[in-house]
């Protein structure tokens, strides 16, 4: 496994690896065993030659008060992590070589970033989307794998990559989950030990909820009772919404023959946790 840093490098192995078919998982590392199924996913595929990670704690997707300095990094457990999972190389861009100075173009999608985490979030998804797209260009991927927890994360990329004829082919991963039902994510080591024992409650909640709809109960009732519930449990919720997909517009009413992410950001203390169940 090589582990690459500077553009130059990956400009040597891009040379090496002509017509070679790139298979590709980004991330902001402080890896978990969420990510390791991804890594997985991508090793089992056979069409692509090559598996590459990258790693890299992409500043233009975090606001002024959100935690891009106390970002979990964790390299050596990543790379080890990586090794395992059979990855062949992991990027790891210098952070100031990644945005040329006075860079002025960015990739923003304008409808499916718009409503959940966009709402609470401006300009996150414009990084993200920026970002990963240079990433694509960077690492020349032609397959890549994302969590369907970042559920609003997906269906933005999908957009973006459809709309601007970029040439990669998007696989989404169901969530993975601890043994309590609470979503992986490299922000759970910020729940204090109380917390983190309250925090499966959303999942649950959720649970919950996609019961009473698919029972056929009104959205709204079903909605305002999980959030009850939620309040009740501890959580401080930004948004609880049924989105239907792919455009993640806010529905009103739940139809049998449609699919919806049934999407929840909730603050437990000072931690942001988002989750979501595909429903339909
Ligand atoms: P991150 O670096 O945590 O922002 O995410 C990197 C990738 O891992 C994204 O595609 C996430 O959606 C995915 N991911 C993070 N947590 C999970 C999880 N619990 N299950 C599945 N995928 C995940």
């Amino acid at each position: 496994m090589e582990v690459l840093r500077t553009f130059e490098e990956l400009r040597q192995w891009r040379a090496r690896r002509g017509g070679r078919r790139i298979g590709f998982v980004p991330t902001m590392g402080a890896l978990h065993a969420g990510h390791a199924v991804l890594l997985r996913e991508m090793a089992q595929d056979v069409t692509v030659d090559e598996r590459v990670l990258s790693i890299f704690v992409n500043p233009t997707q975090f606001g002024p008060h959100e935690d891009l300095a106390k970002y979990p990094r964790t390299l050596d457990a990543d790379l080890a992590l990586a090794r395992g999972e059979g990855v062949t190389m992991v990027w790891h861009p210098e952070a100031n070589e990644m945005y040329a100075r006075g860079a002025s173009s960015f990739v923003e999608e304008s409808v499916v970033s718009r409503g959940l985490c966009g709402e609470f979030r401006p300009g996150h998804f414009r990084g993200v989307a920026t970002v990963v797209v240079k990433l694509f260009n960077q690492v020349g991927a032609t397959r890549a794998w994302f969590g369907l927890k970042d559920v609003q994360q997906f269906f933005v990329l999908k957009r973006v990559v459809r709309d601007l004829d970029v040439s990669v082919e998007l696989i989404g991963v169901p969530t993975v989950r601890e043994a309590d039902g609470l979503a992986m994510s490299s922000r759970n080591r910020y729940l204090s030990p109380d917390e983190r024992a309250r925090a499966p409650e959303l999942y649950r909640r959720l649970r919950l909820a996609e019961a009473a709809l698919l029972d056929g109960r009104g959205v709204a009732e079903v909605l305002d009772e999980a959030k009850r519930g939620l309040s009740e449990a501890g959580f401080r919720i930004q948004y609880l919404t049924l989105a239907e997909l792919p455009d993640l517009s806010v529905a009103k009413e739940y139809l049998r023959e449609r699919s919806y992410a049934l999407a929840a950001a909730v603050f437990m203390g000072e931690t942001r946790l988002i989750d979501n169940l595909i429903v339909g």
